[in-house]
């Protein structure tokens, strides 16, 4: 199937293994069809009776597909899909067999819920848990090696019907976004629609390492990083990578990756090579936030996938190498009505489009708002090396609105709005070239949040993330601030006046959030503290904006995640950074002493023999003797960075209480690691490349 296809054309290809609209349409009987759009199209509740028409016949577009098994496809707690797969069969009295598979095995499955994160939710002894299939987003089939087997994209829940996964908070919040968008459209006037969705388009950045380097890196294979290494030569300075002409071997990864994606109905259209060298990226077209956020972990997985077949590794870390570019997922969200209006879509002249000035200032009152709670919805360890670190986007949450928006936001501070500015035509100077029309706003590559065009890009999000959290955030702190919008428009009686206040009262209330300068400097970092805005730098402290008492309020008014399943997520996500760290810190203290140490004594070894013949050959080398006195006083120096480091892992494992723990993580072990991490850098420097153990920077990062 997947190298088959080289001869078949794009279009032949796309959605090949998707039970979608059209197989749908095709196969299923008429009223059944409409009683599942009704559900899929206008979230009517599943109709039960429909459930065995609707599993035999995706049984039979399955098993003409290849499949053999069919498995419940969700996203627990861990950030990567979980799957079990059954077979078809079942047994006759005869000794043969028929293949099934009844509408109550399509609608439910019943892994163990036990053996995933739950924070605190489920005891190991309370077992059940469920997973409900979420026909909003299109099953499809899908091949591991020889396995073809049938994906029911689903919801995981517990016992106690608690939230146990991504996907779950992610449908309620969109629910609550529907909901209220729907209230305001309707006050402003609007008949016509009769939902709203959120929509996303995610940009993921990843690296591509040589299979031979990687596998010759504990690190790499262990926690998706390096650990050690020193700078290679060149770097990204050149800044020759980036947009650059794609390598032969990277467009032929490129090309099945594209065809694989296309055959599961994933729009990838984007690709280019980043900043840093071995950087790519790919960005589909976007979708409802859901499909979206499920066709995004097919991405990521696909992506590894067919990386082993061109004898590649594909890396989702947020920062696989120091020093240059890390990754990210620049998450493109908007919202969408039924009837194809882009809720933030300026037109020609923003300044009196009332619905959307009112869409634009309720994301811009929400993300003021709850700062906090999106920069926790980004911390991860992997991202920590990003957000307020060495590197962009900074750990402060601020609104790029461009020269257009911002000059319009001025005018609603003091007033009405009444001008747009308008963009104009680009001057080249050469009479051959065409007329381009330039845009009324530049970009800004620096804003953790900017509007593009019709849209908001979040630009903290990390490459290795699921888009579900960041995304049931975002849809609920507006959804918040529509009701509290709506709240006030249904009560005016001139709506227009009302909305016009609302605009004033809001630009005043959050002009601090908005900035459009260069976020990357300390001016800014001083100035964002002059007005307030936070600066959390690390995941440690930035998750307790979850157990904020608001929040719980925001998140259970809207029916999104009540208070317990808040504190589970947050006991998960420092669980997680707790176990990320210390596999680290174990991983760096195993390569130092097993592979690090003893290339270094072999290597001053080495020197001290040839010293020594040298001398006995009537020769004095200061040269040899200062090296081989270096290279013996950075083996003493390792020696005190392993066991500091060693010291450091096993008080933080002792620690009790998974706030502590992650405290004494972050404190303790992250210095110790960067300590040795220093010392084995330059050890690098210094000993025979040829008795150096791990592949360098310049191989990893240079050689395709
Ligand atoms: P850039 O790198 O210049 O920001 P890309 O083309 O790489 O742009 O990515 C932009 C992403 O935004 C794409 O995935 C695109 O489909 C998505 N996008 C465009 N319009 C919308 C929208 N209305 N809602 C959500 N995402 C959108
Ligand atoms: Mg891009």
């Amino acid at each position: 199937m997947s190298n088959g296809i080289e001869s078949e054309s794009v279009s032949n290809v796309y959605g090949s293994n998707v039970f979608n609209e059209a197989i749908m349409h095709e196969r299923l009987p008429k009223d059944v069809y409409k009683s599942l759009k009704r559900t899929i199209d206008e979230g009517a509740p599943l109709d039960p009776c429909i459930a065995n028409v609707v599993a035999s016949v995706m049984k039979d577009w399955a098993i003409e597909k290849g499949a053999t098994h069919f498995c419940h496809w969700f996203q627990p707690m861990t950030g990567v899909t979980a799957e079990k797969h059954d077979a078809f069969i079942s047994p006759t009295v005869d000794g043969r067999t028929i293949l099934e598979f009844s509408g109550k095995e399509l609608v439910k499955g019943e892994p163990d819920a036990s053996s995933f994160p739950s924070g605190g939710l489920r005891a190991t002894f309370e077992a059940r848990g469920y997973t409900a299939w979420d026909c909003t987003s299109p099953v499809f089939v899908k091949e591991n090696g020889a396995n073809i087997s049938l994906y029911i994209p689903s919801a995981f829940c517990s016992y106690t019907s608690e939230a146990l996964d991504k996907k779950t908070p992610l449908l309620r919040s969109m629910d609550a976004l529907n909901k209220q968008s729907m209230r305001v459209l309707r006050a402003l006037g609007n008949t016509t629609s009769h939902r709203v969705a959120a929509t996303l388009g995610p940009e993921q950045e990843y690296f591509l390492v040589d299979a031979e380097f990687a596998k010759d890196r504990l690190d790499l294979t262990l926690t998706g990083r390096t650990l050690f290494g020193a700078p290679s030569p060149k770097g990204q300075e050149m800044e020759d990578h980036y947009f650059g002409a794609i390598h032969e071997r990277i467009g032929s990864y490129m090309r099945e990756l594209n065809q694989e994606l296309w055959m599961l109905g994933v729009a990838a259209k984007t690709q280019h090579n980043e900043v840093a060298p071995a950087q790519y990226e790919l960005a589909p077209i976007f979708a409802t936030v859901n499909v979206a956020t499920d066709h995004n972990q097919l991405t990521m997985e696909t992506m590894q996938k067919v990386a082993i077949r061109h004898g590649f590794v594909c890396l989702l870390h947020e920062k696989p190498f120091a020093g240059v570019n890390g990754s990210g997922k620049h998450n493109n969200w908007s919202a969408v009505t039924d009837d194809g209006i882009n809720l933030l879509e300026p037109g020609s002249s923003p300044h009196d489009n009332e619905q959307f000035l009112i869409f634009l200032m309720a994301v811009i009152r929400a993300v003021d708002k709850n700062a906090k709670m999106l920069r926790a919805s980004v911390a991860t360890s992997g991202n920590d090396h990003r957000l307020g670190a060495n590197e962009a986007p900074p750990a402060i949450v601020s609104i790029f609105l461009g020269d257009q928006l911002t000059d319009i936001f001025k005018q609603l501070e003091v007033g009405g709005a009444t001008s747009s500015k308008a963009g104009g035509e680009l001057k080249l100077g050469v009479s051959t070239l065409p007329k381009l029309h330039k845009d009324c706003t530049d970009r800004n590559r620096t804003s953790p949040f900017a509007f593009t065009g019709n849209k908001f890009e979040f630009r903290m999000a990390g490459s290795s993330q699921s888009t579900a959290g960041p995304n049931f955030v975002l849809n609920t702190i507006i959804a918040d601030v529509l009701c509290e919008i709506a709240d006030e428009l249904e009560k005016a009686s001139d709506v227009s006046v009302k909305a016009q206040e609302i605009l004033q009262r809001f630009a005043n209330e959050h002009k601090k959030i908005i900035f459009n300068g260069d976020n990357y400097t300390k001016e800014w970092e001083k100035e964002a503290e002059k007005r307030g805005l936070p600066n959390i730098r690390n995941s440690v402290d930035s998750l307790e904006a979850m157990i904020d008492p608001e929040v719980a309020r925001l998140f259970e008014t809207h029916g999104v995640l009540t208070n317990g399943e808040l504190h589970a997520r947050y006991e998960i996500l420092l669980e997680r950074y707790v176990k990320e760290i210390n596999i680290e810190g174990l991983t760096a203290v195993h390569i130092a002493k097993r592979q690090i140490m003893p290339a270094a004594i072999e290597y001053s070894g080495m020197v001290a023999n040839a010293l020594n013949a040298t001398k006995a050959a009537g020769v004095t080398s200061k040269a040899q003797a200062k090296q081989l006195s270096d290279v013996a006083a950075l083996i003493d120096e390792l020696q005190v960075g392993i066991v500091s480091l060693e010291e450091a892992v096993e008080k933080a494992s002792d620690v009790d209480g998974v706030k502590k723990q992650a405290i004494a993580y972050r404190d303790l072990v992250i210095p110790a690691m960067s300590t040795l991490r220093a010392v084995v850098d330059q050890l690098e420097t210094m000993v025979d490349a040829s008795i150096w153990p791990l592949p360098t920077y310049a191989q990893m990062l240079f050689v395709r």
